[in-house]
């Protein structure tokens, strides 16, 4: 789950982390209130949870309040990667001497968290990477273990001059904890600033909580931001519902994940594109087969559905009710295919077949029956 700017800010702040002050404002007028507030000169920073605003003309400083009403309400204006800006965060203007990167992700290939840190941050930290990647310094830290601070000392001392070395380290721990107390995969600030009395503030904040750790951390879940979202993939968890969208043109309702990645491999093996990837979850009921054919059904590439339930604590009755209630709720005009087996499958097939639908038993065969409905 990506947090915007604002929402990283605040989790760091309660971490210990020192930022500029700062308002969330919806509006110009807002943005103009918030400026007098605090003080010109301010920075106007669209609110988007993607990187590289900056260049894309969605960070501007402004000396006066009525300069940054103008600038809030161009920036307002802006669409940053396709996404409209609905909000802007005013941060009272700091004098950056130096910025720096410092940020903890997890490398996924060692298992661990890794600390990157780097003496050149700010807007082109990408293209430093690919360009001169020994300025980018990195350290894994053993996850069972706590923070070695001498080992720290001497990364940090890579990176800030010697006198800085004591407050960056004081820093990274307070990301540390954030990064492990609140399950982040990321938390990054770039830049953190250096200024001129020689002290270190975070002028940018960058948070992605890991989904997996979230049943945790209920306090965050109002931190969740529709953006992130799909339309289908916001209604499919509401409805409980594993979703993903995807590029093909065969609609997936399967129940379990495991047999939901075995059908879409086969779609592939027989040549066709799964139009997404459905699990229904291990307790299906008709409630959570029509939500997922209303989902599915939005989807203007849709050629065929594949129904493929294998039945356990899934009854498969529950599943042909949920497919009959559906067709009979809104159309379904799209050749469906339905492979049913396990537990009621008897009942399921002939409540199916009452109402002219054939539920097929292997697999396989269902795949390759779709993809023929599919393609005429
Ligand atoms: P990003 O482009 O999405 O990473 O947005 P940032 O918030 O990091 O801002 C981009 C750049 O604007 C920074 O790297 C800084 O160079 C500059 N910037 C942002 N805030 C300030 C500030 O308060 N003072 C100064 N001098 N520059 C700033
Ligand atoms: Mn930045």
């Amino acid at each position: 789950m990506k947090l915007y700017e604002y929402q990283a800010r605040e989790l760091l702040e309660q971490a210990g982390v020192p930022f500029p002050p700062g308002r969330v404002a919806a509006s110009a007028e807002q943005a103009a209130r918030a400026a007098a507030e605090l003080g010109p000169p301010v920075v106007i920073k669209a609110q988007v949870l993607t990187g590289g605003r900056g260049k894309a003309g969605g960070v501007k400083m402004a000396r006066s309040v009525e300069e940054a009403g103008g600038r809030a309400r161009e920036i307002l204006a802006l669409r940053i990667k396709e996404i409209p800006v609905a909000r802007v965060l005013v941060a009272k203007e700091v004098d950056i001497r130096k910025e720096y990167y410092l940020a903890i992700t997890v490398d996924r290939s060692a298992k661990k968290p890794v600390l990157i840190a780097s003496v050149s941050g700010g807007v082109d930290i990408e293209e430093l990477a690919v360009r001169e990647p020994e300025q980018i310094l990195t350290l894994h830290l053993d996850p069972q273990a706590a923070p070695r601070k001498p080992a720290l000392r001497r990364f940090l001392s890579r990176v800030f001059p010697d006198s800085q070395v004591e407050e960056a380290l004081g820093l990274l721990l307070r990301l540390y904890r954030l990064f492990q107390s609140k399950d982040c995969s990321l938390v990054e600030i770039n830049p953190l600033a250096g200024l001129a009395d020689g002290s270190l503030l975070a002028a940018d904040a960058k948070v992605v909580l890991d989904d997996n750790g979230l049943f945790k951390h209920p306090e965050l879940e109002g931190y969740r931001n529709a953006e992130e979202y799909s339309e289908d993939e916001s209604a499919a968890r509401a409805a409980g519902l594993a979703f993903v969208g995807l590029d093909g043109d065969i609609g997936c309702i399967v129940n379990g994940a495991g047999l939901a990645m075995a059908t879409m491999d086969q779609i592939k093996l027989f040549g066709g594109e799964p139009a997404n990837f459905l699990d229904v979850g291990g307790s299906s009921s008709p409630e959570k087969v029509l939500a997922a054919l209303n989902i599915l059904r939005k989807n203007p590439r849709l050629k065929a559905v594949l129904i493929n339930i294998f039945g356990g604590i899934t009854r498969c009755d529950d599943i042909a009710r949920g497919i009959l209630i559906a067709r009979a709720q809104a159309g379904l005009d799209l050749p469906l295919v339905i492979r049913l087996i396990g537990a009621n499958q008897k009942e399921g097939a002939e409540l199916l077949a009452r109402e002219g639908l054939a539920a097929l038993k292997d697999m396989s065969q269902a795949v390759k029956a779709v993809l023929g409905a599919a393609r005429p």
